[in-house]
């Protein structure tokens, strides 16, 4: 499999065209971003860990129902994965609240949501990702009403295959941001699913060991993640 051209370099990752028109292969670098890119920094080993986290992640959720982009894991770093039309938008669902919300809405971090809360938000770095609805995604051409219910539908989806596989092993699913994308008229799961775009605490002591280590400075980030990758029995070669 070969690298042909790098189409986008993100903040985390690196989408290569292949021989094959329908694929891409998405290589997760050890960059690391927060705060719509603001705060950066290179976290030695995080590529590895996150390309077989989300491969591990990808798998369970085929295995339960959920279709996604992942094709086959390549090497340490790097997966095959269908070129998808991507919408230009981040689904978030939200079972404590932490973050964004708490900031707007005024909330204790770590309250217990009534029901799982599920957000919109743009992918625009440059306007700080702002939230927004589906009206707003109908009115701009981002999607449409079927698209919308089928986004939401697999989003909610997610959240129940893995806040119980989390839960199993001593972690709560706080929240998490997924993203999709269209294959040959289909709604795929896309894009990745790895402590850098979730929260997850320790069931028992409330540790964070997700991304927030990075964005609040906490230290051990990767070594957080190999913890959550060695709870959920993920062998990872570095
Ligand atoms: P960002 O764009 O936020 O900096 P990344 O560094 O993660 O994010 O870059 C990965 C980019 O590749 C994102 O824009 C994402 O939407 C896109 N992407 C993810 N999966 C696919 C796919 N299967 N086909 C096409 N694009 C994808
Ligand atoms: N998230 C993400 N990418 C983004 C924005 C959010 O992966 O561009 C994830 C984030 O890690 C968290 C969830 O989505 O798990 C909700 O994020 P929030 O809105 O609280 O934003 P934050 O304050 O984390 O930027």
């Amino acid at each position: 499999m070969n690298k042909i051209n790098e189409i986008t370099k993100g903040k985390a990752k690196s989408m290569f065209t292949t021989d094959n028109d329908d694929h891409l292969i998405m290589h997760f670098s050890d960059d690391t971003s927060a705060f719509d890119g603001k705060k950066k920094e290179a976290l030695l080993g995080k590529g590895a860990v996150n390309n077989q986290f989300n491969a591990f992640i990808m798998e369970h959720l085929k295995n339960n129902g959920v279709e996604n982009h992942i094709i086959e894991v390549i090497d340490s770093t790097d997966s095959l994965v269908y070129k998808l039309n991507m919408f230009p938008i981040e689904c978030v669902i939200r079972n404590r609240a932490s973050g964004s919300i708490c900031k707007r809405l005024g909330t204790e971090d770590g309250l217990i949501l009534e029901s799982p809360l599920f957000e919109f938000f743009l992918k625009d770095d440059d306007l700080g990702d702002p939230l927004i609805n589906d009206e707003h995604i109908i009115s701009f051409g981002w999607a449409n009403n079927d698209q919308i219910k089928e986004m939401k539908k697999q989003t909610y989806k997610v959240n129940e295959i893995l806040s119980k596989l989390f839960l199993d092993s001593g972690l709560i699913l706080v929240d998490f941001k997924v993203e999709f994308g269209v294959y040959k008229d289909k709604i795929l799961l896309a894009d990745e699913f790895t402590p850098d775009g979730c929260r997850l605490w320790d069931s028992k002591t409330m540790k964070k060991m997700d991304k927030d280590r990075f964005r609040q400075g906490l230290g051990d980030v990767v070594e957080s993640y190999h913890q959550v990758a060695d709870r959920l029995g993920i062998n990872i070669e570095t």
